[in-house]
């Protein structure tokens, strides 16, 4: 049994969403595109998982966050993937891949054969097995990737209502589910390796001031050291987690996010491979030309930083997804994908945005004691990445605009004296 399309989008996320609205704009016909996903839902904004959708009053449910309502564009339902003639493979694993033949293979046994194949698998939660911890099936262990993980959190939750959690990992998982566990009155412990939260992007000044908020509302943070075991009783739950450093934290619920791994098993041996992703050109293309490759997976050149990257967030996962699109139907008027890293996070009524690059010297300025602060980083005398807490609309493309700009930086400490003025007059 086979089917056959002209395009094929593998993976039913984020960038599935995105690059399926580019396609209707574009102008396909029915019947060209199918999208097949392990996912049983339609596409939808997956950073809603750890915002909206775990907060006790009013959350977020489907069908309200489907893409693309999160880049403030029309929600695709199921309906409107009908209409448009676009054929939904939901609930369904590719377990095999041949670029030579043009072929995948599901786990139902369907053949579905493509002329172009967008890979869009995103990425899987890393397990503790992986560190050497076994327990990640206790009925208490959450990780957080997909819809039916976010339920799985939600209903653990309610059922440890003021009692104890135990968070691994101090990355954007850890600091968002952290908060949202704390607005749904869970004493939280945050356990992980580094010496602040965030580490890979925050600075010691810019961690400790969110740090120091947590803490103010009852958060415990254990750092520098990582879980050994867990303790369970004669049911499998969890009841305690015991670290390496030889203490012991009671646990009602236990919540994971020690990063992610991009799902490019499918095509090892068959397309050249960096950082661990799918590596492609500016154009988004990957050693084979019937394939592409955007969101999670994709390892694409930054042109700004003259390097390939692979880029773990929701803006570069919309826009390389709708990139590709006009690279495939338009390759003489598209050019090559000119990307702007962006990261953002939201917790509590905090609201951050980075742009570009976090190497370098730092200079931090504004009100670290509660107003509206931020940091850039300069490299070999330009400035390369920008920090902003609390900004408005105008301050964030400000710093977006002074990033992209890369401006030459002469004197740090002017730098720091003019702090986000530097970026609004640039
Ligand atoms: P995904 O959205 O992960 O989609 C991949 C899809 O492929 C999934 O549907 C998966 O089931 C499917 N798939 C994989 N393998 C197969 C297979 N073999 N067969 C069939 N289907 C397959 N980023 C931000 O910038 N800001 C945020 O606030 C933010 N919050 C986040 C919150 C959470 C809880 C998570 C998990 C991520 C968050 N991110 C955030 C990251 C962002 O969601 C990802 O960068 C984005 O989803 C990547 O999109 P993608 O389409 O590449 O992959
Ligand atoms: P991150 O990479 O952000 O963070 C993982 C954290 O876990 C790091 O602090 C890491 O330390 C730590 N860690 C690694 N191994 C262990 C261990 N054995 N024990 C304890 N801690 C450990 O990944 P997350 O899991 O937080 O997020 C998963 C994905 O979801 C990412 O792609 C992220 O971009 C995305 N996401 C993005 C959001 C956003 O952009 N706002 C929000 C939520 C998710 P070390 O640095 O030393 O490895």
């Amino acid at each position: 049994m086979g089917r056959a399309f002209v395009y094929v989008i593998l993976g039913g996320g984020v960038a599935a969403g995105y690059a399926a609205l580019e396609f209707t704009q574009r102008g396909i016909s029915h019947g060209e595109l199918c999208i097949i996903s392990e996912e049983p839902v339609v596409p939808y904004e997956r950073p809603a998982l750890s915002k909206g959708f775990l907060l006790p009053e009013d959350p977020a449910r489907l069908p309200s966050f489907h893409t693309c309502v999160g880049a403030n564009e029309e929600r695709l339902t199921p309906k409107w993937y009908r209409e448009h003639g676009i054929e939904l493979v939901l609930g369904t694993r590719v377990k095999s891949a041949d670029v030579r033949r043009k072929t995948l293979l599901t786990a139902t046994g369907e053949t579905i054969s493509y002329k172009i194949l967008i890979i869009a698998t995103g990425a899987q939660a890393l397990k503790l097995e992986e560190f050497g911890v076994s327990g990640s099936d206790a009925e208490n262990v959450c990780y957080l990737r997909d819809l039916a993980d976010a339920t799985r959190i939600v209903n653990v939750m309610q059922s440890c209502a003021g009692g104890d959690a135990v968070v691994i990992g101090g990355g954007y998982i850890g600091m968002e589910c952290a908060a949202s566990l704390v607005i749904n009155k869970i004493n939280v412990t945050m356990v992980f390796p580094e010496a602040h939260c965030m580490a890979r992007l925050f600075t010691p000044k810019i961690a400790s001031y969110y740090e120091d908020y947590y803490k103010s509302k009852g958060v415990k943070f254990i750092k520098g050291t990582v879980l050994s075991s867990f303790e369970m009783d004669s049911s499998g739950k969890v009841t305690a987690v015991n670290l390496r450093d030889g203490s012991q934290l009671p646990a009602d619920m236990v919540v994971v996010g020690i990063g992610i791994r991009p799902n490019t098993s499918l095509f090892e041996g068959q397309l050249t491979l960096e950082k661990g992703g799918i590596k492609v050109n500016g154009r988004l293309q990957s050693s084979n030309s019937s394939v592409y490759a955007v969101g999670d997976v994709a390892a694409f050149p930054v042109k700004l930083f003259g390097e390939t990257r692979r880029l773990e967030h929701v803006d570069s996962a919309r826009k390389s997804a709708r990139h590709v699109v006009a690279a495939i139907m338009e390759p003489d008027k598209t050019g090559e994908f000119d990307y702007l890293p962006f990261f953002y996070s939201r917790v509590f009524t905090f609201s951050w945005q980075f742009y570009g690059d976090n190497v370098g010297e730092i200079v931090h300025y504004g009100d670290y004691s509660g107003g509206t602060f931020g940091a850039y980083w300069v490299s070999k005398g330009q400035l390369v990445g920008s920090f902003l807490e609390g900004g408005t609309k105008d301050e964030y493309e400000a710093i977006a605009k002074a990033t992209r700009l890369k401006p030459e930086i002469e004197d740090l400490a002017e730098l720091e004296r003019q702090g986000l003025g530097f970026a609004l007059a640039v």
